[in-house]
């Protein structure tokens, strides 16, 4: 067989002249763009302020003193430091989010943590907050780090081998987050040969890896990273539940958009350690009692309605038996 004749790759023709010059012209303006965008998307100092939870919407919970949990070795454990440590996230907007000045937790899963301290008898306002990635959340309650974590936490039957739930107090389900400038991407068939990002340890990254393997799966510890990710154009996609990235299009309605219809359920829960059965039945207790009393539905309203989306009905408290 005659070989062929190959010609060398065609290199890119180097910037020279008029084109690098206006290259170095605009750079500097392109940069700025770019950076302003990914700080209006992260919250972080230089983006416009966003209506965030205001602290008179905010309920109030009265703390159940004289409350007692004796059968609880992390109640008893809680009791005798004086107060509660909670698991829960930073970056999710409406949902949990930290302000990098004071360091104040905020957010409906913020709300949902105080309401249930307040029920077990210890100041809302004295819980320690601790920052914990999808990932890290079952080590975190199996070690102790933390007493119960509230932060967009799905229960399931594989994560119940591990740790324990009490709820479900929201019912999320997985969705889309795209460029506003992408039309191709509308629902998770359209992933085939996509990059799409989502946190490593989570449902929604399991998902994609399991249903939809044409798909190019990115993982990094937090959502936040891969919105950033999604800014540059680093990936076309980030995927989680719907409640999350109605947050992140909410703060960037110019650049972000949630697309398509949720494509599973995520029932949120309070993951509390496995084998304490007394603690997980009491904070389905104080779930009840909020959703009774109205503070559910307040602290809903002055939270993660901000980002438009009506309160709906809780769903119903699975309260499934010690095993
Ligand atoms: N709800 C999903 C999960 O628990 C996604 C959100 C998250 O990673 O917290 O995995």
């Amino acid at each position: 067989m005659p070989r062929r004749h190959r010609t060398a790759p065609t290199a890119p023709a180097p910037l020279h002249g008029p084109a690098l010059r206006r290259l170095r012209r605009t750079l500097p303006a392109l940069l700025l763009a770019l950076t302003a965008v990914i700080a209006a998307a992260c919250g972080k100092e230089g983006s416009p302020p966003v209506k965030g939870p205001q602290p008179e919407s905010l309920p109030v919970y009265p703390v159940n003193t004289g409350f007692q949990l004796p059968e609880s070795p992390t109640w008893r454990r809680a009791e005798g430091r004086g107060y509660l440590t909670v698991g829960a996230k930073e970056d999710q907007p409406y949902l949990g989010e930290k302000d990098p000045a004071t360091g104040v937790y905020s957010g409906f899963d913020i709300e949902i943590a105080k309401m249930v301290a307040a029920y077990l008898g210890f100041d809302p306002a004295g819980i320690h907050f601790r920052t914990i990635a999808s990932a890290n959340r079952e080590t975190a309650l199996q070690n102790g780090q933390i007493d119960y974590y509230v932060g967009t936490y799905t229960i399931n039957d594989m994560r119940k081998k591990l740790v324990g739930f009490a709820g479900p107090y929201f019912m999320a389900g997985q969705s889309l987050l795209v460029r506003t400038d992408e039309h191709d991407i509308n629902g998770p068939q359209d992933l085939d040969g996509k990059r799409v990002c989502s946190a490593t340890g989570s449902t929604p990254y399991q998902r994609i890896k399991a249903d939809y393997p044409k798909a190019v799966l990115v993982g990094y510890d937090t959502y936040s990273i891969c919105v950033d990710n999604l800014l540059t154009y680093q990936v076309d996609a980030v995927t989680t539940d719907d409640a999350i990235l109605i947050g992140y299009a909410a703060k960037a309605p110019d650049e972000l958009k949630v697309v398509g219809k949720p494509f599973s359920q995520e029932p949120y829960g309070i993951g509390v350690p496995r084998s304490d059965n007394a603690l997980r039945f009491a904070i389905d207790d104080a779930l009840a009692a909020g959703e009774k009393n109205g503070q559910w539905k307040q602290a809903y309203d002055a939270t993660l309605g901000l980002s438009g989306v009506p309160a709906p009905q809780p769903p119903p408290i699975d309260r499934y038996p010690a095993s």
